[in-house]
């Protein structure tokens, strides 16, 4: 049923026009003429200049054809990981890798692909389908930037598949949600030979709040992990400033408040404990906590209706779906924080965000036939 050669050309093409983050103009340019040619309307949003990208997410909307169910979203990001300037995808022994240089940004086009085969043969075929919209995000890889600013108001699903994630016959229906976490610790600044008894050093701080941290895996659904520290001017200057960043995970949204308030609370009492007086004068360390949501949690239910559907596609097809839960955010997490009940189904992509980076053909061709499955049953 599957076009291979069709879908593997259109994964060739797709890999070689380069979209890393907020450069997503070209591909956002084909792949508006690409989903009207098979018959969507496309709407682009003004994330564009509000992400600094090139382009704004794409909504490609393609109306009931022969039955009125509920409408399905599928979802994708358009950018991927750099280094993507001047892509080659090379296909050898049915495997699509980059030419060495670039990744190969199936991450995500590999999802990008399947969904254009899927609508293509769904048309060919004639097979009765529900209103389906095709969500096309950019900055997925910076941050889900354009899922963040897109207005879901503009998509009427309920349900839906974001297919960005490796492996097939694969399902992810829960993620953690993630706090950014900024210190910035003010201390006194001095001459580190003449008076350090005048200072207070904000690198001390710093350490003294690590070394009382709970960091890495907290239990079973928490992770916590400070990433970067900057700070310190000169070897004979007592430090006046250093900036901590860091971040907390987890499945239950409890823990995640409670991970976040232990590592404020760290820093609070290590600057507590390093206040001194000089000169007469009490100086206590400065701590500036900032923290920001970075994605709320993904917990699609067995019983929801799209994890169902493809349960059912799957067994239609004679597959076992494996169901499981992930570690990092995807603009999944963001739909379903708008109530679109979003599984992230594995699209065969490998080695993402390496040069290694690779994909099956078969893969694409096995996910393509789920897809058109899911499609006809949705
Ligand atoms: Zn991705
Ligand atoms: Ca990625």
């Amino acid at each position: 049923m599957i076009n291979t050669q069709r879908l593997s050309d259109e994964f060739a093409r797709l890999a070689a026009i380069a979209s890393p983050s907020y450069r997503e103009g070209a591909i956002s340019a084909y792949l508006q003429e690409r989903f009207r040619r098979l018959g969507g309307e496309v709407v682009m949003d003004d994330a564009g200049p509000r992400a600094g990208s090139q382009s704004g997410n794409l909504v490609v909307r393609f109306p009931a054809s022969g039955k009125d169910v509920e409408p399905l979203m599928l979802s994708v990001h358009m950018d991927t990981v750099e280094p993507a300037d001047g892509v080659v995808p090379v296909l050898e022994d049915g495997v699509f890798t980059s030419a060495g240089e670039t990744v190969l940004g199936a991450d995500d086009k590999a999802g990008i692909a399947e969904i254009i085969e899927a609508l293509e043969v769904v048309r060919e075929k004639n097979i009765p389908r529900g209103p389906i919209e095709v969500v096309l995000t950019i900055c997925e890889e910076v941050g889900l930037l354009g899922a963040k600013l897109l207005d879901p108001s503009l998509l009427r699903s309920r349900r839906g598949l974001a297919l960005d994630t490796s492996g097939v016959d694969l399902a992810i229906c829960r993620a953690p949600s993630a706090n950014k976490l900024r210190f910035e610790i003010s201390g006194r600044e001095s001459h580190a030979g003449i008076a350090p008894e005048k200072g207070v050093s904000a690198i001390v701080v710093a350490a003294r709040a690590m070394a009382a941290m709970r960091l890495g895996r907290i239990d079973e659904q928490t992770t916590a992990n400070i990433g970067t520290i900057h700070g310190g001017q000169a070897t004979n200057i007592v430090p006046k400033r250093v900036v901590v960043e860091g971040e907390a995970r987890s499945h239950d949204p409890e823990r995640l408040v409670r991970q976040t308030a232990h590592m404020i609370a760290c820093f609070e009492e290590a600057a507590e404990t390093l206040a001194l007086v000089v000169d007469g004068e009490m100086v206590r360390p400065e701590v500036l906590c900032e923290v920001v949501s970075e994605y709320p949690v993904m917990d699609v239910p067995e019983s929801a209706s799209i994890l169902v559907l493809l349960r059912e596609a799957s067994a239609g097809l004679g597959r076992t779906l494996e169901v499981k839960g992930a570690g990092g955010g995807s603009d999944a997490n963001i739909f379903n924080g708008h109530g679109i009940e979003t599984v992230i189904l594995g699209t065969g992509m490998s080695h993402v965000h390496s040069v290694q980076e690779s994909v099956r053909v078969d893969d694409l061709v096995r996910v393509a036939e789920l897809l058109v499955e899911v499609i006809r049953r949705a």
